[in-house]
């Protein structure tokens, strides 16, 4: 059966069928009636005019300020006597509900803008939206009785919008200022489809049980303390544990590569940033701070904090005369890094304030630049198959705010996509996404429950190595400028394990685990084996707990598996008798028994990985 068409894409640009009529526009690329991002577009914003419809009718007094689509939904910023709760939201989708199935058309209108200031005269919201549209006229949608301003793109009627939700109410500044009064944001999503909608609900139900921020508390991994400082993590041993298992496995991927390990300082005079340009494009994401001068006659240098890592590695490039043969360079440090980020943002692990870059820096001829991407794109494969995650890739090319020619951006956006090509990827293109330094490929994975999260990036840059002035020596004896490739594949540490958290939902397999096993003695005489066992795996640098407290068996059990290890280990007498082991295995939900051998042996195989 042939979809219904619910609005038209021109230029890139959606369009709804009423303004096309309105226009005279016959032609463009049909949106239909599913669940594609543009139907979702259009789908989403109707639906947070339906929501105000709904509103309308139960709260008559209500006004309403501006409802866009947001990732995943819809919001309204709106005003009503009594305030809209939580507790409310059953009954305003009860509402909604019921107008979508009165199939009200959706139809536009245009009045001049002096007009609509009468129409809706006794409404400061509307008049304060009336402000920020330009031009002479505006366009008015309606529903039934119920009238919006809006310029749409809007379904051609509300039978479209049964497949709806509402989430929840918060509040939110008349115009994003806090000078201004607080009206009632109230969200909400749609879909096309009723299986649409409630797969992405039970996927926030499950987001929500894996969330980083709850797991990172219940199995002791990282804390946050306000005394402290926002966005600092503080890592508690567990999961300082399981980043360094993280830490030695990439270390050691990064050495079979030829990389080379270097180490700069986290403070760099001022005078670095202002010659990379990170002082003028980059300050306000930047602390500072000051030293006094060598010369007590001068006055205190300021130093900056260091954002990125790349400036200690090109002075290390360029400390001493290189020759091509020694091209490519590979340097690389786990880099920690200060950013400024506003607290609004700042969301558990995810994104902080101090966080540690897989980082390295790739010094290389222009002419190895395909190769070197190429070789960087196989050890991504590498890292996201082991951990399970598929992943995709897009291009970000020139933004408004750059520096460098034409020319050399060119060049290096050609060298990503030949990479891309070669190993035949599909990549996409984000126009004017780059950082202002140079193009660049980013890498999104999908983690279990299907949702994408941004991670690495490779970014060629031929704007550094010409700001210091580095060169290496060519065959011909001359002096040659190199290119240089940043790189970070994991991204952060602090990233990669708030997502690896949620993916794994906490159960880490045993090559990352932090505690690989958990011992419970049945009784006092079983401690002892418990602890030979346990120093055999620790002198493997393999951690394991044992948990002999003077709670009951039962309980220790029951503790033991809150704790997500992946196997925990029941010592008696028996198992003491007979030199064998009874492991309850979390992974294949199953009991059984080993001998102490082949239970060592067993750990010991799991924890050994390369990547
Ligand atoms: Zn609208
Ligand atoms: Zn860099």
């Amino acid at each position: 059966m042939q979809q219904d068409v619910i609005a038209l894409k021109i230029n890139n640009e959606i369009i709804d069928l009423q303004t096309a009529e309105a226009k005279g526009i016959e032609s463009g690329e049909p949106v239909y009636f599913d669940n594609s991002p543009e139907a979702l577009e259009v789908i989403r914003h109707s639906a947070a005019h339906l929501m105000a419809q709904a509103i309308k009718e139960l709260y008559p007094e209500a006004k309403f300020y501006v409802g866009p689509t947001i990732e995943n939904g819809f919001y309204y910023d709106l005003k009503t006597d009594t305030p809209i709760t939580d507790k409310d939201l059953k009954n305003i989708e009860k509402k909604m509900k019921s107008l979508a199935k009165k199939k009200f058309d959706i139809t536009r209108y245009e009045i001049s803008k002096e007009e609509a200031r009468e129409k809706f005269k006794d409404d400061e919201l509307k008049q304060a939206v009336l402000d920020m549209i330009p031009g002479d006229t505006v366009s008015i949608y309606k529903q039934g009785d119920f009238e919006d301003l809006c310029r749409g793109p809007h379904v051609p009627n509300t039978k479209y919008l049964h497949n709806i939700k509402l989430q929840k109410v918060s509040g939110a500044y008349l115009g994003g200022d806090s000078k201004n009064e607080m009206l009632t944001r109230v969200y909400g999503t749609a879909f096309a489809t009723k299986e649409a909608l409630q797969e992405y609900l039970k996927m926030l139900e499950e987001a929500a049980k894996r969330d980083h921020r709850k797991l990172g508390t219940e199995l002791e991994l990282w804390m946050f303390d306000e005394e402290v400082g926002a966005g600092m993590p503080i890592w508690l041993p567990n999961g300082a544990l399981l980043r360094a298992n993280l830490e030695k496995l990439l270390y050691s991927a990064h050495i079979r590569r030829e990389y080379l390990p270097v180490r700069g300082p986290e403070l760099l005079r001022s005078h670095m940033w202002k010659i990379s340009g990170h002082y003028y494009n980059y300050k306000e994401n930047m602390y500072f701070t000051e030293i006094e001068n060598d010369d007590p006659n001068k006055p205190a240098d300021e130093y900056g904090i260091k954002p990125m890592n790349c400036l200690s590695h090109v002075k290390i490039f360029g400390h001493k005369v290189r020759s091509y043969k020694e091209l490519p360079l590979r340097l690389f440090e786990f880099g920690t890094v200060h950013r400024h980020e506003k607290s609004g943002v700042l969301h558990g692990l995810l994104r902080v304030r101090e966080f540690t870059q897989d980082d390295a820096h790739i010094f290389c001829r222009p002419d190895q630049i395909e190769e070197e991407v190429i070789k960087v794109l196989e050890f991504v494969d590498s890292i996201m198959e082991r951990f399970g995650f598929n992943y995709e890739m897009e291009i970000s090319t020139r933004p408004e705010k750059s520096i460098g020619s034409d020319e050399i951006w060119e060049k290096a956006t050609e060298s990503l996509k030949n990479a891309l090509n070669s190993l035949n990827r599909e990549y996409g293109i984000d126009e004017g996404g780059g950082a202002f330094y140079g193009p660049k490929i980013d890498i999104k994975i999908t983690d279990a429950i299907g949702r994408k999260w941004q991670c690495g990036t490779i970014q060629v840059d031929f704007n550094l190595p010409k700001r210091f002035d580095i060169t290496y020596v060519d065959e011909n004896n001359e002096r040659v400028r190199p290119v240089m490739i940043h790189r970070a594949i994991i991204g952060s540490f602090e990233r990669f394990i708030a997502i690896l958290t949620e993916h794994y939902a906490g159960e880490f397999p045993t090559f990352i685990a932090p505690i690989k096993a958990i011992f419970v003695p049945i009784a006092e005489n079983h401690i002892e084996y418990a602890k030979k066992l346990q120093k055999e795996l620790l002198e493997a640098d393999i951690n394991t707990e044992i948990f002999a407290s003077n709670d009951s068996l039962n309980k220790r059990i029951r503790n033991a598996e809150k704790r997500k290890v992946g196997y925990v280990v029941i010592i008696g007498d028996e198992e003491v008798n007979t030199q064998t082991v009874a492991i309850r295995d979390r992974k294949k939900r199953e009991q059984y028994k080993m001998t102490k051998g082949e239970f060592v042996e067993m750990i010991k195989n799991l924890s050994e990985v390369k990547l």
